[in-house]
């Protein structure tokens, strides 16, 4: 409303302007002013849009997805750039409370084919919960990855130390997305540690949990790419992972129960 009342102010500004020049305008001359004002105003930018989600045949190829939790933090722009350099797209299950501060770092997840999950708002136990409690965890972190992503809605959910049960899931009701590597990156801050472990554990359909909230983690990360690479892996979503699996709400995958 406001840019409409401006450019209208502009124009009649613009045809006084021509009518003192000129002493007297005829009303084409004045039209054909209106649309050069209009061909010169910007063109708004177009929407970046991510890429479609692909296909990939993971009942034959080596297929690995890697998870980044806890996040977005300081060093998720950097892990951003090194899966870029690799050509390898991850997942992350993102905290509503740290996605403000990094919204840049969620848009360009999405932008970049990474799949963007929720990993609770605050991180807490959530069997020890209301089941209100767990609805708001889980509706707050939904809205701010969907505002921060440019409208992008999870539909994966990961549980804070992959504490669940029924109730929980229930209330969740999304898929529950546990792991069958766990990295232990976050009791082990060294590099070559990490490199090691994530690069000899994963097999054929594996879900490492990884997290970016770590400076060791994601130095590690181009080593660990490269030794997987060298192995064989293609670095998929959990979502390309899972997608002739049947994953329901309120059921872990793997199932754990
Ligand atoms: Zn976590």
């Amino acid at each position: 409303m406001r840019g409409t009342r401006a450019a209208k102010g502009a124009m009649v500004g613009l045809a006084a302007a021509v009518i003192a020049a000129c002493g007297s305008v005829h009303a084409g001359d004045l039209r054909q002013q209106a649309a050069a004002v209009k061909k010169r105003a910007p063109a708004p930018s177009p929407t970046p849009t991510p890429p479609p989600q692909r296909t990939m045949d993971c009942a034959h190829l080596n297929c690995v997805a890697l998870t980044f939790d806890d996040g977005p933090g300081p060093y998720t722009a950097h892990l951003l750039d090194v899966l870029k350099a690799a050509g390898a797209r991850a997942t992350f299950f993102m905290l509503g409370e740290n996605v403000g501060e990094y919204k840049a770092d969620v848009r360009r997840m999405a932008l970049e084919g990474h799949q963007l999950g929720n990993h609770t708002w605050s991180h807490p136990e959530l069997p020890s919960l209301s089941t209100d409690a767990v609805r708001s965890q889980v509706r707050r972190t939904q809205k701010a990855i969907y505002d921060a992503s440019g409208g992008v809605t999870p539909t994966l959910f990961r549980p804070p130390y992959g504490a669940t049960n029924a109730r929980v899931g229930k209330a969740v009701g999304m898929p529950e997305i546990v792991w069958d590597v766990d990295s232990m990156d976050w009791r082990y801050p060294n590099v070559a540690r990490n490199v090691r472990v994530g690069t000899r554990e994963p097999k054929k359909g594996s879900i490492v949990l990884f997290h970016d909230i770590h400076k060791t983690t994601v130095d590690a990360i181009p080593r660990v790419l490269a030794g997987l690479q060298k192995r064989g892996f293609t670095f998929v979503t959990v979502g390309e992972l899972t997608e002739n699996q049947s994953l329901a709400a309120g059921r872990t995958f793997p199932n754990w129960s």
